[in-house]
């Protein structure tokens, strides 16, 4: 399993950089979580947007979806060249009126998924579970051969979290807020708490990502020490997690 951070800021992305997005390559299949602003772009740096097999959108906050339109256009125009033979899955919960523009004609399809279930593509087991975020967000898991990463989306710290991530070999963790801001932004984490989650899931290593426009990212990494012995790291483009 290995995972390319495509874009790793919150809200709005950097010069010549992205927001969410993380491209997963596994033996035969090649998936996009995530499509925030400019990960269209940064995408097209590690494959031909031809080969790419499934999409999964954790929620529909424009960080995480900003360039699902254009891919679809990608996709037409590919299709219509010959260059693509498939439909393109997107997959995403239901639960907002935005999951029917995930179908396009007969280029992209939007598939619901459901907190509490499971995916399969390939050798991949993808599970889900609804964050604390304001607007409906699933966070994910991806097990293959028995290693797992999971991501946390957009959310709050709540103990259902801790669960769901337990034992994970990596956490994939926003860390949206410095400790100023801690519990006063809804619906985000602070360092501190990726920190916490990570210590209380016993992962193995823990990843900062979704990270602020402003500060220095090198206090996040403190913030979270507290709590996290094991090894902690800032996502940043083109960081590839094995
Ligand atoms: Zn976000």
């Amino acid at each position: 399993m290995q995972i390319t951070v495509l874009g790793y800021w919150g809200a709005y992305p950097a010069a010549g950089e992205a927001t969410s997005g993380y491209l997963l390559q596994g033996k035969s299949k090649i998936i996009l979580i995530d499509c925030g602003s400019a990960v269209l772009s940064q995408l097209q740096r590690y494959i031909e947007l031809s080969d790419l097999d499934a999409v999964i959108i954790t929620h529909y906050h424009a960080d995480h979806i900003a360039d699902i339109h254009c891919l679809q256009y990608a996709v037409m125009i590919d299709t219509l060249r010959g260059k693509r033979q498939n439909i393109l899955p997107i997959y995403a919960h239901n639960e907002d009126k935005q999951f029917e523009g995930l179908t396009y004609r007969e280029y992209t399809e939007g598939v619901a998924i459901r907190s509490e279930s499971n995916l399969l593509i390939d050798d991949f087991d993808f599970s889900f579970i609804k964050t604390v975020h304001p607007d409906p967000c699933l966070a994910v898991k991806i097990t293959q051969l028995k290693k797992t990463i999971t991501y946390t989306a957009d959310t709050e710290y709540f103990d259902g979290l801790v669960d769901f991530a337990r034992y994970s070999d990596i956490l994939l963790s926003e860390a949206s807020l410095y400790r100023e801001y801690e519990n006063k932004v809804p619906g985000h984490l602070s360092a501190a708490q990726a920190g916490k989650l990570a210590a209380e899931a016993q992962a193995g290593e823990l990843i900062l990502t979704h990270l602020p426009r402003y500060g220095d990212h090198k206090q996040l990494i403190k913030e979270s020490r507290e709590y996290f012995k094991n090894r902690i790291q800032l996502a940043e483009s083109g960081l590839i997690i094995k």
